[in-house]
């Protein structure tokens, strides 16, 4: 039997960010005993960088915003292909997030007259992006712990320990969901520092893992974004939807070498900074896309009219959504009118005083006097493409963040697929944390509380011995590859970094079928490598150890990536096919949804290239008439089948 340590809890968070916190704070209101689990240390969730904003239809700054002007901006920057009910749960239920924010205790930035200010992002028709200065995340974790303590200090002083609601188990990482039968009935993983490992029953687990960057080369995301929890999903049998939509953002640090990918945040274009080509051309004006025509300026006249009259102007393109920016930038750069290290140059220093830069944009200003050695309020930055966020995730029941198909187990924040579509709007995942965070832990909790002590899943211990053997295979420990033992292991960091290099170039911002599939002939040979992929000394603080372990979950994740792109025909939002570069209105339509293969492991192995994911074509339901008439009918004709529009 095994001697891993061994809790009982009602709900298990995986992941310590925006969405897992508020996921956490609301099982515990519920009554419910709630252990939060997280790889790095508590406060160092990716949330923390969130930079910008978090979008919420207050309409401090322009009354004429509402949750519907929100709803449509969402569905605008997804290309429709959002999941429109979470789009308009998530329009509706942000402010109401935001000003509960407020309530515990949150600092945000003020308008002249007191009230929560508001500023511009891309792809948001108001100003409607709350923010602290730009350490929007900062505050917003800072401000979920400080929650999270007020509740243990109130079980504190009823029960006397102050962990007997709500635990929070850092530096800890998941690498299975444990189930009896169809149920979940808890997790399996390993601590950081010491190499012990652990098993939490409990019959409600939240995802809240965050997403998948480190599987790209040029990334804006930390080292904990490996994919887990979409991997542990798969594992469980969930499914995955939208995996081929991954946002570029389009402005990340491009020099020196060793900060490449670093976001730069989109509040610089916000507060008017604007983009220009080595000619010194504004060159954003050269790719407004006919779906956006009607809504931004023709003139750097009337987009720089804009920052002060927005009823009376269009706002400038360089505040088009994300997939825009990043393919206009793409193409400049590919047209050698790029700056010297390979980016376009990103100008605030021209448009406000340093004063100003310096207190709208604190954080970018130390970032690239530090790391560049650039003074943002005398000169231009260099900025280019940035894999930033995954769109797609685990497909979940929109009301209640419920997986699809595995019977206690919830997902939320960037885990999550649907709420985005097929592009995210800068802010809206913030928003999305707090929203779906609140609803996983709402409804894991109630699930939780609905089962009867005798019904409650039990985890087995040949589940727990295998999660075991599992987790020991780099070690060279039974069920690996005897090569392992033998010493012809495989580094797990060279691994990585083809894995990588390989996504980076061939499944990246500009997508082409033959260098998919050559992602996916090269995904496979880097699958049966990771089978050897070993590490030498023990389990205490072992980098190479857990790196080898995450491997298996970024090579599944790039696995669904590379299969739904391929499998897409068009390009739409976050995924651009150089062979079908135009966006089909019958793929709107579809949500490609990922699952793992029922074959044995014999069978794929026999044929590595059919890897270990199958994608699945499943139709969208059709958007509600209530929020169809949002739209004008014209603009509904570009995303719309004609027979969408006459039923
Ligand atoms: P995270 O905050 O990443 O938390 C994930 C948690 O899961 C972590 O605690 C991690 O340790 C844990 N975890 C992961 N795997 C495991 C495992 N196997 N076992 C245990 N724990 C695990 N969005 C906006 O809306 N506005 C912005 O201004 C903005 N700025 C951004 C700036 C930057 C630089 C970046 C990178 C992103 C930005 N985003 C922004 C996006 C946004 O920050 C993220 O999408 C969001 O914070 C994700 O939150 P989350 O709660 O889903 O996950």
């Amino acid at each position: 039997m095994s001697r891993t340590a061994r809790q009982s809890w009602d709900v298990v968070v995986v992941g310590a960010g925006g969405a897992g916190l508020r996921a956490a704070i609301e099982a515990r209101e519920q009554g419910l005993r709630c252990a939060v689990i997280c790889k790095s240390l508590f406060g160092k969730a990716h949330t923390v960088m969130a930079e910008g904003g978090i979008a919420a239809s207050m309409g401090n700054v322009n009354q004429g915003d509402n949750w519907q002007v929100h709803f449509r901006d969402t569905m605008r920057g997804g290309k429709f292909l959002n999941q429109w009910r979470m789009a308009e749960l998530h329009a509706q239920e942000a402010p109401e997030r935001v000003w509960e924010l407020e309530t515990w205790g949150a600092l945000f930035d003020r308008t002249p007259d007191g009230r929560i200010s508001q500023r511009n992002f891309g792809g948001h028709e108001y100003p409607r992006l709350a923010h602290v200065g730009d350490r929007t995340g900062l505050e917003l974790i800072r401000t979920l712990q400080q929650k999270i303590v007020s509740l243990q200090q109130e079980d504190h002083r009823e029960t006397g320990d102050h962990e007997s609601r709500l635990k929070v188990f850092q530096e800890y990482t998941v690498t299975r969901l444990l189930k009896s039968g169809d149920r979940i009935s808890g997790v399996f993983g390993y601590e950081r520092e010491s190499g012990r490992f652990f098993t939490i029953e409990a019959p409600a687990v939240v995802l809240a893992t965050g997403g998948i960057g480190k599987s790209f080369k040029v990334t804006s995301n930390s080292w904990e974004y490996t994919g887990d929890g979409h991997a542990l999903a798969l594992l469980a049998g969930a499914s995955l939807i939208n995996m081929e939509f991954v946002q570029f953002h389009p402005t990340g640090m491009v020099w020196p070498p060793s900060v490449k990918g670093i976001l730069v945040t989109e509040s610089v274009r916000g507060d008017g900074g604007v983009l220009r080509n080595s000619d010194g051309k504004r060159f954003m004006f050269d790719y407004v896309p006919d779906v956006f025509k009607e809504k931004y300026a023709e003139s750097e006249a009337e987009g720089d009219r804009w920052y002060e009259d927005p009823d009376h102007n269009r706002r400038p393109p360089e505040l088009l959504p994300r997939d825009e920016v990043a393919r206009a930038i793409n193409s400049e750069v590919k047209a050698g009118r790029g700056s010297p290290h390979g980016g376009v140059f990103l100008d605030i220093s021209s448009r406000l005083p340093a004063e100003e830069i310096r207190r709208r944009l604190p954080s970018m200003h130390h970032q690239f006097k530090e790391l560049a050695d650039v003074d943002i309020t005398a000169e231009p930055m260099e900025v280019g493409p940035t894999c930033h966020y995954v769109m797609g995730g685990v497909d979940v029941d929109p009301d209640t963040a419920a997986a699809v198909g595995v019977p206690g187990l919830f997902a939320a924040g960037e885990v999550a697929g649907g709420m985005h579509g097929s592009n995210r709007l800068g802010g809206n995942s913030l928003s999305d944390l707090l929203v779906f965070g609140r609803r996983a832990g709402l409804h894991a909790a109630r699930y939780a509380a609905g089962l009867a002590a005798a019904d409650r899943p039990a985890v087995a211990d040949a589940d727990i011995e295998a999660a075991e053997a599992e987790a020991l295979r780099p070690f060279g420990a039974e069920g690996g590859d005897p090569a392992v033992s033998q010493g012809a292991a495989e580094n797990p960091y060279t691994l990585h970094q083809e894995l990588q290099q390989s996504m980076n170039d061939l499944v990246g911002i500009i997508r082409k079928g033959p260098e998919m599939s050559e992602a996916l002939r090269r995904l496979a040979a880097l699958r049966e490598r990771s089978r050897r992929a070993g590490v030498e000394g023990h389990r205490q603080f072992n980098p190479g150890w857990h790196l080898a372990l995450d491997l298996r979950n970024m090579l599944l994740v790039s696995e669904c990536v590379a299969r739904a792109a391929l499998e897409r025909t068009e390009s739409r939002g976050g995924h651009t096919r150089d062979d079908h570069p135009a966006m089909d209105r019958q793929w709107r339509r579809v949500n490609l949804v990922c699952r793992l293969s029922e074959e044995s492991p014999g069978s794929a192995a026999a044929d590595p290239l059919l890897g270990l994911v199958r994608v699945a074509h499943r139709e969208m339901p059709p958007i509600r008439g209530d929020l169809l008439a949002l739209f004008e009918k014209d603009e509904l004709v570009k995303y719309l089948t004609d027979e969408e529009l006459t039923t």
